[in-house]
């Protein structure tokens, strides 16, 4: 590596990655705020990502609505926004490397077989290539060690070895994890912020960086909102689209991430003074928020 990429890479390099399956709510722009004022504080790069891999459940509408809610908010990419459905290429390649290196496997396994393993899918199966079918990862038995500084030392020592995770799908659609891996590396994206559910993700995507030979980026993981039962507010469970450009709503959003400001005129303002507020170390060790009662419009 040349001084001058070791420079560039000293950069703080984050991102926001929503996919677009409906537009931006109340714990995404939760999200979003972290990821974006972690990087500004650091004099960072922020750059916005659309998620689009799963064609069978993003919209082109969505991304639209998604990105001018953030923009609403003056969250804007400081970089053109990658779309991941137009990388597919990319993906196809990529693929091909592992086949190389004979790590992953074709299946046609169905759900109803997989079934009796929780849907997982522990073993190498016998599939043939003439018929339609996903590519799958191998086991491993690597174990992967993260330090997170919000939730601390993650240790992911089984995480491997039960399941053979797909990476493109029997309809020809790649999955989230080799995706989100390739973008993030060749977005030189070196600090993820995101979610606390994707800690689950973290040991599939450490053990893609090794296969490819790749420096994995900073992570760490902030609490999630969750509604009355407990779970993450998703669209899954029909959480509100948020409205745009609405101060309170921002200051709400900041309320979560420990930041409480008092009475700022304007989003810009309300902002810039979150950058100078934020504090990750405030979350240290929170895995969820439950929503405020006042907030319960949200969703
Ligand atoms: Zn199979």
């Amino acid at each position: 590596m040349s001084n001058h990429d070791s420079a560039v890479s000293n950069i703080y390099r984050g991102r926001f990655a929503p996919s677009p399956t409906g537009p931006l709510h109340f714990g995404s722009l939760v999200s979003a705020l972290a990821s974006y004022l972690d990087a500004k504080k650091q004099q960072g790069s922020w750059i916005i990502r659309i998620e689009d891999v799963d064609g069978t459940r993003c919209k082109p509408s969505f991304s639209e609505q998604i990105t001018e809610t953030l923009n609403s908010y003056q969250l804007f990419s400081d970089e053109p926004i990658r779309i991941q459905s137009q990388c597919i290429h990319i993906y196809e390649q990529l693929l091909s490397e592992l086949k190389k290196q004979q790590i992953i496997f074709p299946c046609n396994c169905t759900r109803q077989s997989l079934a009796q393993y929780d849907g997982n899918h522990p073993l190498e199966c016998q599939s043939s290539t003439s018929k339609p079918h996903s590519w799958r990862l191998r086991t491993s038995t690597a174990v992967y060690q993260c330090q997170d500084s919000i939730q601390g030392t993650l240790l992911f020592t089984d995480d491997l070895k039960n399941n053979c995770p797909i990476l493109k799908r029997k309809d020809g659609f790649f999955s989230y994890q080799l995706a989100v891996v390739v973008d993030d590396h060749l977005q030189k994206i070196n600090h993820l912020v995101r979610g606390a559910d994707l800690i689950e993700t973290t040991a599939q995507q450490l053990y893609l960086y090794d296969l490819f030979g790749w420096t994995p980026p900073k992570i760490c993981h902030i609490p999630l909102i969750t509604n009355h039962s407990g779970d993450k507010i998703s669209k899954q469970n029909h959480a509100k689209a948020i409205e745009n450009n609405h101060l309170p709503t921002l200051l709400r959003a900041l309320h979560y991430l420990k930041i409480d400001l008092v009475s700022p005129s304007s989003i810009t303002e309300a902002l810039s003074l979150a950058i100078e507020a934020w504090d990750s170390s405030k979350l240290k060790g929170i895995k969820d928020l439950p929503l405020e009662e006042q907030d319960l419009h949200f969703i």
